[in-house]
Parts: structure tokens; C-alpha cells; sequence
């Protein structure tokens, strides 16, 4: 099944608002075998919308939108759209039940503004799509040739309910149960280069069989995705199941996850396990590594807390970092981290402490450090202590998220020797 995706809204044309919303939509239709041709964006432009869509119905018959269908002036799709399909609005008690339902849900008093009832205005003939996470329902709409456009809201968490409840759904029943689908799986890894990957990975560098995969460095690391097209949905689990494997085999220790995986949530689970606690000694991070892993649900059985330890007085004073090794080897030098490790698992009853100390920049780099020079150093539950120096590129944000993740890969690899 093929079909064509137009994105509605000016602030997408301006570059106000990234199109996430096609992003999404093709990584899931794409899932269920759905393959789109086209992507189309228009601003809040009723005779735009008419005639892209008009354009994509020619050509592909089959259209998903997103966005437009607000309760304000500037939600022009679902006018548009019913005058291309020469089909006359109406007002429809039940759709408005369940926006006046949402205010009451809500708490809020009286009734939904008047300009709510124009969400309640359904084109004649056309499928109504529940929107589960907010009031403008989704719109499903069918010519006498079996052309069909499917109207989507644009609020993103609103979109991907309704695609996933609701569109995803009636493609699936559309398309047969012979439809073949592609699928991709993400291999997470982290501490290493992607030119020092393609070395240990020899002839799966170019793809694993059939399957290509694509090399996708970030900040977290560099992620390897293996995709599997044309198959049938078994078929494709099972190619990529084996692909993944034999990835893992060669990567070793630096995968650390797959898919989503967070490596904050990977140590925390690995921590829970081992029945070991967390404290952290940030000082160029100021803060970052501690607000990754609280940001984990459950991260209070693991992590008990640090110290923002920017001023070297804070480095001194509440993690006992002795002034001399301040003054000798510098803030940002193994033995400080070494120190702000110690103290953070001291002074709090932790079996580990971390410390993290940089230069962050775009300032501040000394003779023999430059920017992005930071000693990380994790001291262990019988007084262990790993350290390590690394020089991270980008800007000062990255510098710091990327300081983040060596923080928590080198307890991840501390772990299972201690
Ligand atoms: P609402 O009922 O909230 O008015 P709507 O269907 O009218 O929904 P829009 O008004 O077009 O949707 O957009 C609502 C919000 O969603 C805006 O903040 C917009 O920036 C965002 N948004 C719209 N389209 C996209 C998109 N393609 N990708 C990411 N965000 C989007
Ligand atoms: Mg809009």
C-alpha cells in the first residue's frame, strides 16, 4: 500500500516547529507495510491544503494529514478538505458531547468556548476518529472511487495516540494480511569510535545478510541499525532477531542496549540487581548525570542523591576534597575526580561515588587542557576507583551530556567486577 503524507502548519514552513509528526508517522507505517511516496508540507492556507491534497489523491488515492484541526481561525483542514470532496459540514451532537465531556473531565466550569463547537462540524460521510488525548477528533473521508483521506491532529502526542489506536488499525485491515513490512532494530553502543566499529565488525560493517545497516553516531554513542524490508512481519522479527545477535557478538562490552534504551535506566536496573547505591560529585555537569537518572522511574531505590560542586570551596567543603591536590594538579586533574568520587560515596553512606570534573567550554582551556578535557573518576563498594580522561567535541551542552554518558558507562563496566 502506498500513500502520501501532508503535513499542515505555517510554523512548520517557518522552521518554528520541527515536522516531527511526519517523522513518526513514516517510521510506523512503514512498520505495518505502509510505504509512503510522498511528503508533502502546507501552510494554514485553505486553498494550499485543497490543493495538495487534491494532488496527492491523483496520484496515490491514499493521504494521511496532520494538523489544522484546532478550534482556531487558522484550522482550515477539515473546511478544506470537505469542500474538495464537495461535502457539506455538519454540526454532530455526539463529537460535541465528548469535547463538553473533556471540560467536565477537567474540572473546569460552564461550558467549552463557542470556538469548540467548530470541532464538532464533521464533514458529511466521514468516518469519525476518537482522539483519545485531547478534543479534535480525527476525520476519515471516502470518495466514490475508494480514494480516502485520513485527517490526523496535529498536537504530537495527540497524533501518535490516534495513529497507534486508530489509523494503524484500518491500514492493517486495508492492506491484507499478505503484506509485508519493513522493520528495523537498533543496536545501542557507546565508548566507541565509529571507524574503531567498522574494524571489529569486518564484513558486517556493509550489512548482515540481506539486512543493511546503517552507522548512526550521537551523543549517546554511535547506534547500529539493522533494517529488514519486504518481509512478511515473522519473517522480518526473525532476520533481524539473528542480525542483532551476531552484531552483539562482535561489539562485545561497548552495546549496551537496544532499541530506546537509555544508559542511565541500563545502570540503574544493573544496580538494583546488585543491591548497589548511587551518590555523584558533579562539577562541569552541574548537575546533568544526577537529573539523567532521576529522570528513570524507580531511580530512588539506587540513587541517593550529590553535590553540585562547582566552586572549588564546594569541591573542599562538602566533599572533602583536600585543598593542596586542588592547588597542585588543578580542578580539572585525576586526583580531584579521584577525590570528588571518595567524598560523594563518603559523605553520603553510597557503595558508589562518582566524580566528574571538566572544562566545558567554549572558555577556560589551560596549557595541556583543552576543551572538553574531563576526568571522570567512580569509586567502588570496597574503595576501588576507576578514572579515566577523555576529550569530548561539541559545543558546551554536548561536552557535558557526553561527559554524562562516560560517567555512567564506566559504572556500567565497573559493575560486574566488583
Ligand atoms: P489543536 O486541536 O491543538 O489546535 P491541531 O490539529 O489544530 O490541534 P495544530 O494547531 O496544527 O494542530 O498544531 C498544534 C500544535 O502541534 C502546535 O504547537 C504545532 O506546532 C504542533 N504541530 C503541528 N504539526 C506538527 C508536526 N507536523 N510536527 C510536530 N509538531 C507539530
Ligand atoms: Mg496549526
Amino acid at each position: 500500500m502506498r500513500i502520501e503524507l501532508i503535513t499542515i502548519g505555517d510554523e512548520l514552513l517557518l522552521g518554528f516547529t520541527l515536522d516531527t509528526n511526519a517523522a513518526h508517522l513514516a517510521r510506523e507505517l512503514a512498520a505495518v507495510g505502509v510505504e509512503i511516496t510522498r511528503r508533502t508540507t502546507v501552510g494554514d492556507v485553505g486553498p494550499a491544503i485543497a490543493a495538495a491534497v487534491g494532488e496527492a489523491l491523483e496520484r496515490a488515492g491514499a493521504v494521511v494529514t496532520t494538523g489544522g484541526l484546532g478550534p482556531t481561525s487558522d484550522d482550515l483542514t477539515r473546511p478544506a478538505i470537505a469542500a474538495l470532496f464537495a461535502r457539506e459540514l455538519r454540526f454532530d451532537a455526539n463529537v460535541y458531547e465528548r469535547i463538553e465531556e473533556r471540560w467536565r473531565a477537567r474540572g473546569l466550569p460552564g461550558h467549552p468556548p463557542a470556538a469548540n463547537r467548530h470541532q464538532a462540524l464533521v464533514p458529511d460521510g466521514a468516518v469519525v476518529l476518537p482522539n483519545a488525548e485531547g478534543t479534535a477528533p480525527g476525520l476519515w473521508l471516502e470518495d466514490e472511487r475508494g480514494r480516502w483521506v485520513a485527517m490526523l491532529p496535529g498536537v504530537p502526542r495527540e497524533m501518535r495516540a490516534m495513529a497507534r489506536d486508530v489509523l494503524l488499525p484500518r491500514l492493517r485491515v486495508l492492506s491484507g494480511a499478505a503484506a509485508t513490512v519493513v522493520r528495523s532494530r537498533t543496536l545501542r553502543t557507546t565508548g566507541i569510535a565509529e571507524s574503531a566499529l567498522v574494524e571489529r565488525l569486518g564484513q558486517l560493517a556493509a550489512g548482515v545478510g540481506d539486512l543493511p545497516l546503517a552507522f548512526l553516531p550521537g551523543a549517546d554513542g554511535v547506534d547500529l541499525r539493522l533494517t529488514a524490508r519486504a518481509l512478511p512481519p515473522e519473517r522480518a522479527d526473525e532476520a533481524l532477531e539473528g542480525g542483532v545477535e551476531q552484531l552483539r557478538a562482535r561489539v562485545g562490552r561497548y552495546a549496551y542496549g537496544e532499541d530506546g534504551a537509555d544508559l542511565a535506566a541500563v545502570v540503574l536496573d544493573a544496580c538494583r540487581r546488585r543491591r548497589v547505591r548511587i551518590a555523584v560529585g558533579e562539577s562541569c555537569t552541574g548537575g546533568m548525570l544526577g537529573a539523567r537518572i532521576t529522570a528513570i522511574p524507580g531511580s530512588s531505590a539506587v540513587f541517593l542523591g550529590g553535590v553540585i560542586a562547582y566552586d572549588n570551596a564546594i569541591k573542599e567543603a562538602l566533599l572533602e576534597v583536600p585543598r593542596d591536590e586542588l592547588e597542585a594538579a588543578g580542578a580539572v586533574s585525576e586526583p580531584v575526580a579521584a577525590a570528588m568520587a571518595r567524598g560523594s560515596r563518603a559523605r553520603t553512606g553510597a557503595e558508589i561515588g562518582v566524580g566528574i570534573t571538566g572544562i566545558a567550554g567554549p572558555d577556560g582551556e589551560t596549557p595541556g587542557k583543552p576543551v572538553g578535557t574531563v576526568w571522570t573518576a567512580v569509586a567502588g563498594p570496597a574503595g576501588q576507583i576507576v578514572t579515566r580522561r577523555a576529550t569530548f567535541v561539541g559545543d558546551r551542552q554536548e561536552v557535558r551530556y557526553r561527559a554524562t554518558q562516560h560517567a555512567l558507562d564506566m559504572i556500567r563496566r565497573a559493575l560486574p567486577e566488583w
